[in-house]
C-alpha cells in the first residue's frame, strides 16, 4: 500500500429525517483542526435519499467538499448498501483519515468498512490529534477499565479510521456564508443485490431519557444506600427541573435503569450543571461528565476523588443536605 497516495480528512455525515446528526457536526469541528494541521481539505461523505441540501449545512460547519450519494436505494440505512458506497468512494478518492460518530449506525458501518478495507479502526475515541509531518492519526480512548488513556496509531494501512463519542468534540459555530464543492458519486447497485429489506419502522414509544441533551443533571451513586434512598435523587431532580443520572454501582444495585448511567459504559454528558451526590468519582464515571459546565458534589467523605473534579463541593450526608436544598427551593418559590 502506498500511503503517500492518501490525502485529506473525511467525516461520515450521518443523517436521518432530513437532519445531520449532531455528532457529525462535532466531527466536522474536530476534522477541521486535523485538516488544517495537515494542510489538506476536509470532506464530508453524505449518503441518503434527497439529502443534497444537507451538504450546505456541512459547508457551514467546516467542510470544503461533500461527496454525495443521493439515491432512493439509500433511503434507509442498511449496512450493505452504505458500506458499498463508502468503500467505493474511499478507493476512488483515497482519504488519509475517515471519522464516524460512535452511534449505532456509525459503529456498525465503520466496523464493516474496516473489515472490508483491511484497515485499522479505533473505537469510541475521546481525543484526536494528528502528527503534522507523518500524518499519523493519534486516536486516544480510555483503556484497561479507564485507568489509562491509550493512544492508538494505524501505521501501515489507510484510511486511518475512528469512531468518536457524541458530545466529546465541539462543533464550530456555523458560518452561513461558507460554501464548498459537491462531488456527485454513483455506484451500480440494484435493490435485488441487498439482502436486508426495511419492512417497517417502529418508533420507540416509551419515554427515552435524553441525558445527553439535559441542561441540568442530578446524579446519584451508591452512597444513596438503597432504592428508597435513591428516591431523594428523583425528588431533588424534580424540584429543580433536572434529569436523573446515576453511577454504574447505583444501576447495578438495581435502583435505576441503565439508560440513566453516566460514564465510560454509560452516556457522556455535558450539561450546564451536574450534581454528583453520593458518587465517589471513579475515573470511569468522570470521563462521562467531566466536561460539564458546573460540577457540584455532595459526599460525606472529604477525600472522595469527586472533590478533585468538582467546582463546588459539599462535605456531608446527602440525606441531611439534599432535603435542606429542596426545602430552601420550595420556600423561595412560595
Ligand atoms: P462508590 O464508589 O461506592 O461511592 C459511593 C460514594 O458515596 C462514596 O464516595 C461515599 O463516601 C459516598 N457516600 C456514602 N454515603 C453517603 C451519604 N449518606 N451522603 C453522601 N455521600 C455518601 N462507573 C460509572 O459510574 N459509570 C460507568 O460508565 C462505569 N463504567 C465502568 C467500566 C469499567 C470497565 C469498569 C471496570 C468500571 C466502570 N464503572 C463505571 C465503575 C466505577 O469504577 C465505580 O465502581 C463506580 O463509578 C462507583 O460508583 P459510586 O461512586 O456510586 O460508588
Amino acid at each position: 500500500m502506498n500511503l503517500e497516495e492518501y490525502r485529506g480528512v473525511w467525516v461520515f455525515l450521518e443523517q436521518q429525517d432530513g437532519r445531520i446528526a449532531p455528532v457529525s457536526l462535532e466531527l466536522l469541528g474536530a476534522g477541521r483542526k486535523l485538516a488544517d494541521k495537515r494542510g489538506v481539505p476536509l470532506s464530508g461523505l453524505l449518503i441518503g435519499d434527497q439529502v443534497r441540501e444537507l451538504a450546505t449545512v456541512a459547508f457551514q460547519y467546516g467542510a470544503d467538499v461533500v461527496y454525495l450519494y443521493d439515491d432512493p436505494i439509500f433511503h434507509y440505512y442498511r449496512t450493505e448498501s452504505y458500506m458499498r458506497a463508502v468503500i467505493a468512494c474511499v478507493q476512488k478518492h483515497k482519504p488519509e483519515i475517515l471519522l464516524y460518530g460512535a452511534t449505532s449506525t456509525g459503529k456498525d458501518l465503520a466496523s464493516a468498512v474496516a473489515t472490508d478495507l483491511e484497515t485499522g479502526l479505533t473505537a469510541d475515541t475521546t481525543m484526536l490529534d494528528v502528527d503534522q509531518e507523518t500524518g499519523l492519526l493519534e486516536a486516544s480512548r480510555p483503556a484497561f477499565g479507564g485507568n489509562i488513556m491509550a493512544t492508538i496509531l494505524c501505521k501501515k494501512h489507510r484510511p486511518q479510521m475512528a469512531t468518536v463519542r457524541p458530545k466529546v468534540m465541539k462543533a464550530l459555530p456555523p458560518d452561513p456564508n461558507r460554501t464548498g464543492q459537491i462531488v456527485e458519486e454513483r455506484i451500480p447497485l440494484r435493490e435485488e443485490e441487498i439482502r436486508t429489506k426495511v419492512l417497517k419502522i417502529v418508533r420507540e414509544t416509551s419515554r427515552r431519557v435524553r441525558l445527553d441533551e439535559a441542561d441540568i443533571i442530578v446524579a446519584g451513586g451508591k452512597g444513596m444506600g438503597s432504592k428508597e434512598g435513591f428516591q431523594l435523587i428523583h425528588r431533588f431532580a424534580e424540584a429543580i427541573g433536572a434529569t436523573v443520572g446515576a453511577s454504574r454501582d447505583a444501576v447495578e444495585a438495581g435502583w435505576i435503569d441503565h439508560q440513566h448511567q453516566v460514564g465510560q459504559t454509560g452516556v457522556t454528558v455535558t450539561p450546564k450543571i451536574y450534581f454528583a451526590i453520593g458518587i465517589s468519582g471513579a475515573i470511569q464515571h468522570l470521563v462521562g461528565m467531566q466536561n460539564s459546565g458546573l460540577i457540584i458534589a455532595i459526599n460525606k467523605d472529604p477525600d472522595a476523588p469527586i472533590f478533585q473534579a468538582c467546582h463546588y463541593g459539599l462535605v456531608g450526608d446527602a440525606f441531611e443536605i439534599v432535603p435542606l436544598l429542596i426545602e430552601a427551593l420550595q420556600a423561595e418559590s412560595d
